[in-house]
């Protein structure tokens, strides 16, 4: 399989009905048939790292006729007051408005507010930018490629989004729609249960009726750490950073284009990130540069890992001889 349909078949896997277990079946093939621990995950968080705002700041807040300001304020006191988690108070009050308003939002309304969510510049293009990149460089056949979004923000928002199809697949916080009288969380992701997913990408098992806690050898995990680069935008990415640079993986920090990057230099500093850069995803950005440099790294320890697989494999098989 050359690097290209590999990339491609990677791409085309996208379906967020089944998130195919496909790193666990990819490794049982491998173990028989090659090395097997060749795909790239780059893994992002939404806002503030993709999408400039909050993805409810473009979608459902106007619509209930909502300041955002006002509304995350009230969040936020409502979470201190009550001790809640604050995640699951914005998608209470959330719901507790529209229908104090008398607007009705279903699922199907959720997503087809996703298509009005900003995007920062070159987001839609980095995804076949990124592809094209590894397939010129990879060195090395059936390198694969995919992108995973891991937010605390709304599945059915980023499921209206022009960007979904490209990514292998999403996790984030989810309602159920028939529970209650209101809409009711059906899964909240907090800043540390991020990390959670990080690990269901690593381990691949990405099915969420799955449990994630049964012991695994490093070995047997279809996606390394060191195969993979988070990106994310502040403090709520904190935990996420520290995981992966605690288990030798990659993390870049960006910042909204000519606004501070004060909090990218404290997460750089704190050594959270690799590196950090404005969020502009078009093709020789600082951003492209620098995560393409981190890609080369992985390139370059793929052949190497693969390199001494082979060499191992024909120590066992032929001993001294
Ligand atoms: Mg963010």
């Amino acid at each position: 399989m050359t690097e290209q349909t590999s990339l491609r078949s990677s791409r085309a896997s996208n379906s967020r009905k089944s998130p195919r277990p496909a790193a666990s079946r990819t490794s049982a093939t491998a173990a028989k048939s090659g090395f097997g621990k060749k795909t790239i995950a780059l893994v992002y968080d939404f806002d503030g790292t993709l999408s400039p705002r909050p993805m409810q700041e473009y979608t459902f807040l106007p619509k209930i006729g909502e300041d955002p300001k006002a509304f995350w304020r009230e969040c936020n006191t409502v979470a201190r007051e009550q001790e809640a988690d604050p995640l699951i108070t914005y998608m209470h009050l959330m719901y507790k408005k529209a229908k104090a308003r008398g607007v009705r939002i279903d699922r199907a309304d959720l997503v087809a507010l996703g298509r009005d969510v900003e995007l920062f510049p070159g987001v839609e293009a980095w995804f076949s930018e990124i592809a094209k990149y590894i397939s010129i460089r990879a060195e090395s056949h059936g390198v694969a490629l995919r992108h995973y979004l891991i937010s605390s923000g709304l599945v059915e928002i980023i499921e209206g989004t022009r960007i979904r199809p490209h990514f292998h697949n999403v996790f984030a916080s989810e309602y159920w729609f028939d529970a209650y009288d209101l809409p009711y969380p059906k899964r909240v992701i907090s800043d540390t249960g991020k990390t959670q997913y990080l690990f269901r990408i690593n381990k691949g098992i990405e099915n969420l009726g799955q449990s994630i806690n049964e012991h695994m050898p490093e070995g047997e995990r279809p996606i390394p750490f060191g195969n993979m680069i988070y990106f994310g935008d502040g403090d709520t990415d904190v935990p996420s950073m520290a995981v992966m640079r605690k288990n030798g993986g990659h993390a870049i920090a960006v910042h909204p284009p000519g606004k501070s990057r004060a909090k990218c230099v404290d997460l750089f500093r704190a050594g959270r990130c690799d590196f950090f850069a404005p969020a502009d995803y078009t093709r020789g950005s600082e951003l492209f540069r620098r995560t393409t440099l981190l890609i080369d790294r992985i390139l370059a320890n793929i052949r190497l890992e693969e390199e001494a697989w082979r060499l191992r494999r024909s120590v066992e098989r032929k001993g001294t001889d």
